[in-house]
């Protein structure tokens, strides 16, 4: 792309929403500054599954092979009831990369942040420990004032700065006056009527064995009334797990608990008894680990507009919250990514200096392109919490019925979800000439 010095985004967060932009808009020769609150890549314990489609984008950005060679691929589930009785089995995540020709994969979030930061060729671009405190717009471009006190100077503000987004604060502040519902939606856009403890542990728990504790590449579930949680072999002799809770009360941001320690201890002494999975509780994980936490789950799609009318836009959690049982958030996020510069890469394709108004019908496109697949991920995601939960008489029968329910429909359903999920036009596809 010619003359790139011409338009500049500004990028608040450098999660997985941000650094994937990042990426994205580095390939496409598209000028940007990424600031980050903090660090890039922290080491928090927890994991995360990366889907097929998610994969085929990666794989565009140059990053999928290194992701893939670092981990092995999930082959299937085993689920099991509050016993420890395994109830069900299924190979399903070995027959959707059959049909895909791509694995599904679960690492450490740190080790996906560091990769899609490592793939920058440019890091000068990325500042870390610098936050975007507040912002003002002109009909040329947006400054953009950091926590510092500094001043930086753009085209538009990419707001990827997670559920708890500062960014999403002060466009409901700006309309908290002229326009209370827009105010409520962007503030208490969220719920949460649960909480997951996550951690990762050494896979051989006892007595410092060695011996795997869960074979590589099976993901376990359990199922207890109002708790679920889940374990899978990671790379390196590494287990991610995660306990699911169903609150006593549930909550609307922004008055989500944000929780500490010592809640997560409290948990862990209230639930840790309950079987993780046969042979172990989830108090054996949790002394086994080596980094975990405890955070709301919240769940929710932003009501729109996405973008304040002028040239800031929403991506990624702060926008769209889906509950973790079903893994979608992150990838999710790159999807958002991937709707918003395929059509920022078009407009300046057409015009390198575009007006507001440009810039604000681009942001609607984006918006109207992954609205659908924030409102279906949301609704999976919350069905399937409240599934494994077993949260209701029905979802008892239905846990019940699991068994029997065929496998290639189980399939299907994947497959129906991750076909509509989209790619860096600008970009080959990697898939165009395979089949
Ligand atoms: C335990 C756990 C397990 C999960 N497992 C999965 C999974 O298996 N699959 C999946 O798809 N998803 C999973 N998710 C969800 C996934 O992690 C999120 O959806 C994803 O991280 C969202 O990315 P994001 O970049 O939008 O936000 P975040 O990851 O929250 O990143 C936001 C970033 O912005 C920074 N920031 C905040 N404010 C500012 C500011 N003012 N200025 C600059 N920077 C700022 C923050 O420090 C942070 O780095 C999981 C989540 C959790 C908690």
């Amino acid at each position: 792309m010619a003359n790139p010095e011409s338009f500049k985004v500004i990028i608040a967060g450098g999660g997985i929403a941000g650094l994937a932009l990042a990426n994205a808009l580095e390939k496409a020769g598209v000028d940007f500054l990424l600031l980050e609150k903090r660090e890039i890549a922290p080491q928090t314990g927890a994991s995360i599954i990366i889907q097929c489609h998610t994969a085929r984008i990666l794989e565009q950005l140059g990053i999928w092979r290194e992701i893939c060679a670092a981990t092995f691929s999930l082959e299937g589930r085993l689920h099991f009831d509050e016993r420890g009785n395994l109830f069900d089995s299924s190979p399903i995540f070995k027959l959707v990369e059959e049909t895909t020709r791509r694995p599904i994969v679960l690492i450490e979030r740190r080790f996906f942040l560091d990769t899609l930061y490592n793939c920058l060729k440019d890091k000068s671009r990325v500042l870390t420990n610098i936050g975007v405190a507040s912002f003002w717009e002109d009909e040329h471009g947006i400054t953009v004032i950091t926590d510092h006190g500094d001043s930086i100077r753009g085209s538009i503000l990419v707001a990827a700065d997670g559920v708890h987004s500062t960014i999403r604060g002060l466009l409901a502040s700006a309309v908290s006056e002229t326009d209370p519902e827009r105010f409520q939606y962007l503030t208490k856009g969220f719920t949460s009527s649960y909480r997951a403890v996550f951690g990762t542990s050494a896979n051989g728990l006892r007595d410092g064995s060695t011996r795997p504790l869960l074979p590589e590449g099976i993901v376990h579930h359990v199922y207890h009334r109002n708790v679920s949680g889940l374990a899978a072999a990671g790379a390196k002799g590494l287990l991610f797990w995660f306990l699911f809770i169903k609150e006593e009360n549930p909550s609307t941001t922004p008055n989500c608990p944000r929780y500490t320690e010592t809640d997560t201890i409290e948990t862990i002494e209230k639930y840790g008894n309950l079987f993780a999975c046969p042979g172990y509780t989830f108090r054996d994980l949790w002394g086994a680990r080596s980094h975990a936490g405890m955070v709301s789950m919240e769940e929710g799609v932003v009501q729109g507009p996405w973008n304040n009318g002028g040239r800031v836009v929403l991506v990624g959690d702060s926008i769209c919250k889906t509950t973790v049982n079903s893994g979608f958030g992150g990838n999710l996020a790159v999807e958002g990514v991937c709707n918003l510069v395929n059509r920022l890469v078009s407009l300046l394709q057409r015009n390198q200096t575009p007006t507001t108004k440009d810039i604000v019908a681009t942001f609607d496109r984006y918006e109207q392109a992954q609205r659908p697949r924030a409102d279906i991920s949301v609704k999976i995601s919350h069905s399937t919490t409240r599934y494994e939960s077993m949260d209701s008489l029905w979802l008892r029968f239905l846990r019940w019925l699991s068994p029997w329910v065929p496998l290639s429909y189980q399939v299907k359903r994947f497959l129906s979800y991750m076909n509509p999920a989209p790619i860096l036009e600008f970009l080959p596809d990697p898939d165009s000439g395979r089949h």
